[in-house]
């Protein structure tokens, strides 16, 4: 490296550590780690390339939402095609025609009941769309008095207030409790550390309590949100079989609208473009949240899809006040919805899914179920490309190692090393891969997991 590139990369080395607030990062411990964390000035493939030259392979695709890897050429070209036209224009008033492609692209492919498409810019803002949506729905309607939310613990619907509100993760939200409106909780399936009677009970104690909680609050719910499958952020918990069927059929005989956050599990991640096509009996949701994956990850954007029944509540005339007083400047950002349309194409196409669910997807569980043999791994868990591992002290007690140590992140950090980008949750290792990842790639993933676990925990690999 030159001298001139060695004086810059360190002076955006301090920079980093001075001006840039990281998020979800506790900056002290940030500025003092060394090696010092990859600063990211270009990407190919499924690789990020940093200042110093080395390349990362991003298990963890830009916080799970490069669903198409780093550089999805189609993606970046619609973009620059985009720019060639217009970068913004409002959607209060008037229209673009971006917009209205990707809306009516959504609604093909999402099929009944999905007739209408709200934006937003991510997911946290999508799930506050819906649940204030939900509410002047009920408004509307006569029932103002339905105001609660039913929701799952460990749940995350991102950062915003309402968002947070319906949230359970303790870790995240615990500090803004006054801040927010009450929901009712129920606990979710967690078979690996039960909070019902045991693995096997789990899911039919965690769908009658649900069952129980929609019966006797119907009256007052304004929906049930829940993160469909498998709660991601609040640490990879799948749902058995079964399970989200029951709670959609309680919401419906008690007439209690189903909001699914699919931010994370949609857009392919579990195989099937959205997650409810995998829901039992052609059941759905009402109201569907969708970002993340949505452009390929190149772009922020999320979506609200919702039925017309929801909709046609909403309309009437300027003084029936029904409209949706709710909006960001850049609702339906034009350059996000071309890329939507171009990450569509490949995440819809039927050869693409069909190569994600009978090859990368078996072949990523079989590498993971490997790692199951490693002393320090209890638990391995997830749904399509989403998984995760538990680091423990003792995998026949279950016992944590002191979360203060930071095993999932000494993992983290002796990956990095082998030259692969991951992240850890506490504890849990997150293997979330873009869904282009090859087989070839998948193989160097399972040896740096066994490499980096041995190291992080000085066993074996
Ligand atoms: C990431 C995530 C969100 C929040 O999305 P942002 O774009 O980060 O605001 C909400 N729900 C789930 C399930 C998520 O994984």
């Amino acid at each position: 490296m030159s001298e001139t590139s060695t004086k810059k990369n360190d002076s955006l080395r301090v920079q980093d550590a001075s001006a840039l607030w990281h998020p979800f990062t506790q900056m002290a411990e940030y500025a003092r780690e060394t090696p010092a964390p990859p600063i990211i000035t270009g990407a190919e493939g499924n690789w990020l390339i940093a200042n110093d030259g080395q390349k990362y392979l991003d298990a963890n695709c830009g916080y799970w939402c490069l669903a198409l890897g780093c550089r999805p050429d189609a993606v970046e070209r619609a973009v620059k095609d985009q720019l060639d036209r217009f970068a913004h224009s409002t959607l209060l008033g008037i229209s673009h025609e971006p917009a209205i492609r990707l809306a009516a692209r959504l609604v093909e492919l999402a099929g009944d009941p999905f007739k209408h498409v709200f934006f937003a810019d991510s997911g946290s803002e999508a799930v506050e769309a819906a649940l204030k949506m939900v509410y002047q729905f009920h408004v509307h309607g006569g029932q103002p008095e339905r105001s609660d939310f039913l929701a799952l613990g460990d749940s995350y619907h991102g950062d915003t207030l309402g968002a947070v509100s319906v949230g359970g993760v303790d870790l995240f939200h615990a500090a803004f409790k006054p801040l927010l409106f009450p929901t009712r909780r129920v606990a979710p399936p967690r078979c690996y550390r039960c909070a019902w009677r045991g693995e096997h009970a789990c899911g039919e104690d965690a769908a009658a309590a649900m069952e129980n909680a929609l019966a006797e609050h119907a009256k007052t719910l304004a929906a049930v949100v829940i993160e469909p499958f498998v709660l991601g952020p609040g640490g990879v918990l799948q749902q058995p079989k079964g399970y989200l069927e029951r709670v959609i059929r309680a919401a419906r005989q008690h007439n209690v609208p189903v909001i699914f956050d699919e931010v994370a599990v949609g857009m392919g991640r579990l195989g099937t473009l959205f997650a409810f096509e995998q829901l039992a009996d052609g059941l759905r949701p009402d109201v569907l949240c969708l970002a993340k994956g949505l452009t390929g990850g190149v772009l922020p954007l999320s979506a609200v899809m919702t039925t017309s029944k929801v909709y046609e509540r909403f309309l009437g005339t300027i003084e029936q006040r029904r409209t949706f007083f709710h909006g960001h400047t850049f609702t339906g950002s034009a350059l996000g919805c071309a890329a939507a349309l171009a990450a569509l194409d490949t995440l819809s196409d039927a050869k693409f899914q069909k190569e994600l669910r009978e090859t990368k997807i078996p072949a990523l569980w079989k590498m993971l179920g490997k790692l199951c043999d490693l002393p320090h791994v209890g638990d391995v868990r997830g749904r399509g490309m989403m998984a995760a591992f538990e680091v423990v002290k003792d995998t026949s007690t279950r016992e944590d190692y002191p979360w203060h140590l930071r095993y999932g992140h000494r993992v983290v950090l002796a990956a990095r090393k082998r030259n692969v980008n991951l992240r850890a949750i506490g504890d849990l290792v997150l293997c979330v891969p873009p869904l282009t990842i090859t087989l070839e790639e998948i193989e160097l993933l399972g040896r740096v997991y066994r490499e980096s676990i041995a190291e992080a925990t000085g066993e074996k690999a």
